[in-house]
Parts: structure tokens; C-alpha cells; sequence
């Protein structure tokens, strides 16, 4: 292995350098959370960022106004890194995901790394990705960006998230699709004319049901969830409704149980549909993948924590975990070595997607999260940059494990 050790310290430096610039952005995010697809002043601040920095920009990018793509280029050509940042806001709950810190880590790795790079051969890049929840047009833009090709020419692509507990070096991600199921009946006064009524709100009531008669049945293997609400309902309960509309989602870590797992639900709305007299239309949003393992980059980033003395939970008991959430990086891990680690914030009991984990972003709990996550990722790259061993072991791994 060659000896790096003088960039490892040099980019953290370089990361100490900018930390008061980068909690700044951080907590002015955090303080005007944008829904996805909508995320202008949040972007911009970030794009500002890189710009004072040097990079050349790309803004907006890839026909999205809230997306871009930062590029510096080192001494001379070799391994490209790219970066994600995610910045978009949950409804209700803000950064109740963190991404305010997603966002501002990235950004401010991409930025130290640019320090090194009159030394060193390669290019960082900083992609910004917005809608990873999944909010507007834009919903899950890295699962377009991967397909179209904005990670050609990338040799390894990373980005960290902050969670609740003790940090993992990576996460399990599901598969998931959604399905809109929308009933058509006809109105009637409820009591005096009710004879006349198709009422969908039965039939999506039935439906509910139905799904949840079919759980038990569900491939315990395959760590099936399946989630709904309902959005519309009726007007008046004095009305029968016309109109009723569930919200469903369904996911796996076996991505090819995703179409049997959705079979599932739309049957249950046609028998309901059938058994209640009314009509059914559904759509199906076809989803992102559960993710790539890669344990070279696994490896790495162990490293990387031990050397930064941030605690992590045990990958191998990690593995066994049932996975927990999704994520549209889990489509780039497919088209390029790829790895998602998650940063611990904070030991209080709380769930994420809540206000009390978008409160913990704005403390100091969520200043050390973002320290660790750009000093990671930073020096993730400085390895990768230095070592074409390790580089050329991950994508070998890549390759290998690659679905093609
Ligand atoms: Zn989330
Ligand atoms: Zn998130």
C-alpha cells in the first residue's frame, strides 16, 4: 500500500478549513426545508459553495433545475469520484432525514479533495441529486441519472446519510415500487338513494383488507413490506363516494419479488373492486433497486472510521439486520462501485423521518455528523486516489458481483 498518510492528514485539514463554512449551509438548509423537485435556494447555497471553491458547474443539470454537477480536475487524468449530495425536505417534518447534512457533506469532501488535486492525477466530481424522497417530477433522479448514463466515466461513487445509534460502514437497502389504485363509483344520498350508490370507498376499505389478508402468506426471506394510506376517501358522509384513492408501497431486499409483491395489491383492488360494483384504475411507478455490496469499499471506509475514531456498529451483525429503508442510491451501486454509509448523529431514543431527528441535524450532535461524513468521504478519496490497488480491487469486486 503506498503511504498516503501525508494527504490523509492534509485533506482533513483542508475539511477542518472550510467546517465553519459548511455548518453555515448546513443549518441555513435546515432552517428552509424545500420539498423535493423544489429545492432552488437550498441548491443554489450549495452550488455557491463549490463555485467560491473553483469547481466548474454545471447548474441546473441533466434538464433538472435543482440538480447540478461540480467537476474539478487534477494534475493529470486518472480515477474519477463522484460525490452525491442530496438536499430535499420531507412534508410535515422538514430535514427529518438529514439531508441537510447529505447535502453540505458531500459538497465540503468535494471541496477538500479539490485542494489535493494540484498534486494528484483524477477528478472529483459533486453530483447533486435532487427528490430523494421521492417528492415531484424530479422524484428519485439518481435512478434516471444512472440509467442515462451521468455516471459514465465514474470509477467509484459515494455519499453518506445520517441515521439515529452507532454508525454503519454501509446499509441494506430494499427494492421498492408504489402503486396509485384509484375506484370510480357513483354518488347517491346515503340514505334516502343509497340503492343507486357505488360506493369506492368500500372498495378501497376492502382492499385495504385484502392486503392485509395476504401479509401472512408474505416470503419471510425476502423481508417484504407493504405500506398504504388512503388519500381520498369522499366528500361528505352523507354522500356515498364516487372516488377513493390508496397510496401503496411495497418493497423487498429481492428485487425480483418487487412484481409478485405488486401483483398482490392490484389483485386485491380488482376483487374489491369487482365484489363492491365498482370500476378500478392503477398505476404502478416502477421503483429503485436494493443496493450492491461492494466489501472493498467496505473495507475501506472501516479504515477510514478506525482512523477517525468514530465508533461503527459490526458489518458482519449489520448484514444480518433485516434491511430498513430505500434509497435511489441503492441504482447507482448497480452501475458503478457504490457505497451508502450511514452516520450516527445521536443515541436518544427517536425515529428518523421526525422533527425531533430534523432538531438533532441543527446541534452540534449534527455538526459531528457532518465532520465525520466529509472527512470520510474525503479520505476515502484520497485513498482511492493514491492506491490504484485498492481502486482496482473494487472494481474488479464491481464487475464480479455486477447484474448485467
Ligand atoms: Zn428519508
Ligand atoms: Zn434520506
Amino acid at each position: 500500500m503506498v503511504d498516503n498518510a501525508v494527504y490523509m492528514k492534509k485533506v482533513q485539514d483542508e475539511a477542518d478549513k472550510i467546517l465553519p463554512e459548511l455548518k453555515k449551509v448546513k443549518d441555513e438548509i435546515g432552517r428552509n426545508p424545500e420539498l423535493g423537485s423544489e429545492e432552488e435556494k437550498s441548491s443554489e447555497l450549495l452550488v455557491g459553495l463549490l463555485r467560491g471553491h473553483g469547481f466548474e458547474i454545471e447548474y441546473p443539470f441533466f434538464g433538472m433545475h435543482t440538480a447540478f454537477k461540480a467537476v474539478k480536475k487534477g494534475n493529470e487524468s486518472g480515477p474519477v469520484i463522484a460525490i452525491c449530495a442530496e438536499y430535499d425536505a420531507l412534508p410535515g417534518v422538514g430535514h427529518g432525514c438529514g439531508h441537510n447534512i447529505i447535502g453540505t457533506a458531500g459538497v465540503g469532501a468535494g471541496i477538500s479533495v479539490s485542494k489535493l488535486l494540484d498534486e494528484l492525477p483524477g477528478e472529483v466530481w459533486v453530483i447533486g441529486t435532487p427528490a430523494e424522497e421521492g417528492h415531484g417530477p424530479y422524484g428519485g433522479s439518481k435512478v434516471r441519472m444512472a440509467e442515462q448514463g451521468v455516471f459514465e466515466g465514474v470509477d467509484v461513487s459515494y455519499m453518506i446519510h445520517p441515521m439515529t445509534g452507532t454508525s454503519m460502514v454501509t446499509g441494506n437497502f430494499l427494492a421498492v415500487s408504489g402503486i396509485t389504485m384509484e375506484f370510480k363509483g357513483k354518488t347517491a344520498h346515503a340514505a334516502a338513494d343509497a340503492h343507486n350508490g357505488q360506493n369506492a370507498l368500500n372498495a378501497a376499505m376492502l382492499t385495504y383488507m385484502a392486503i392485509h389478508a395476504n401479509r401472512q402468506q408474505l416470503r419471510r426471506d425476502a423481508n417484504p413490506v407493504v405500506h398504504g394510506i388512503v388519500t381520498e376517501g369522499g366528500l361528505a358522509s352523507n354522500i356515498i363516494p364516487d372516488k377513493a384513492v390508496l397510496k401503496f408501497g411495497v418493497r423487498s431486499s429481492d428485487d425480483t419479488y418487487i412484481p409478485e409483491l405488486v401483483e398482490m395489491v392490484v389483485n386485491s383492488a380488482k376483487g374489491s373492486a369487482l365484489a363492491t360494483n365498482c370500476e378500478l384504475e392503477y398505476t404502478v411507478r416502477a421503483g429503485l433497486k436494493s443496493n450492491l455490496q461492494n466489501d472493498g469499499l467496505e473495507k475501506l471506509f472501516i479504515k477510514i472510521f478506525e482512523a477517525l475514531g468514530h465508533e461503527y456498529r459490526d458489518p458482519v451483525a449489520v448484514a444480518k439486520m433485516p434491511p430498513g429503508g430505500s434509497t435511489d442510491f441503492a441504482d447507482v451501486t448497480h452501475v458503478v462501485a457504490g457505497i451508502h454509509p450511514m452516520i450516527g448523529l445521536t443515541h436518544k431514543p427517536m425515529a428518523m423521518h421526525s422533527k425531533e431527528f430534523a432538531a438533532v441535524t441543527m446541534t452540534s450532535e449534527g455538526d459531528k455528523g457532518l465532520e465525520v461524513g466529509v472527512k470520510a468521504l474525503a479520505m476515502a478519496s484520497v485513498e482511492l486516489f493514491t492506491n490504484p490497488g485498492t481502486l482496482a480491487e473494487i472494481k474488479d469486486e464491481f464487475e464480479s458481483r455486477r447484474i448485467t
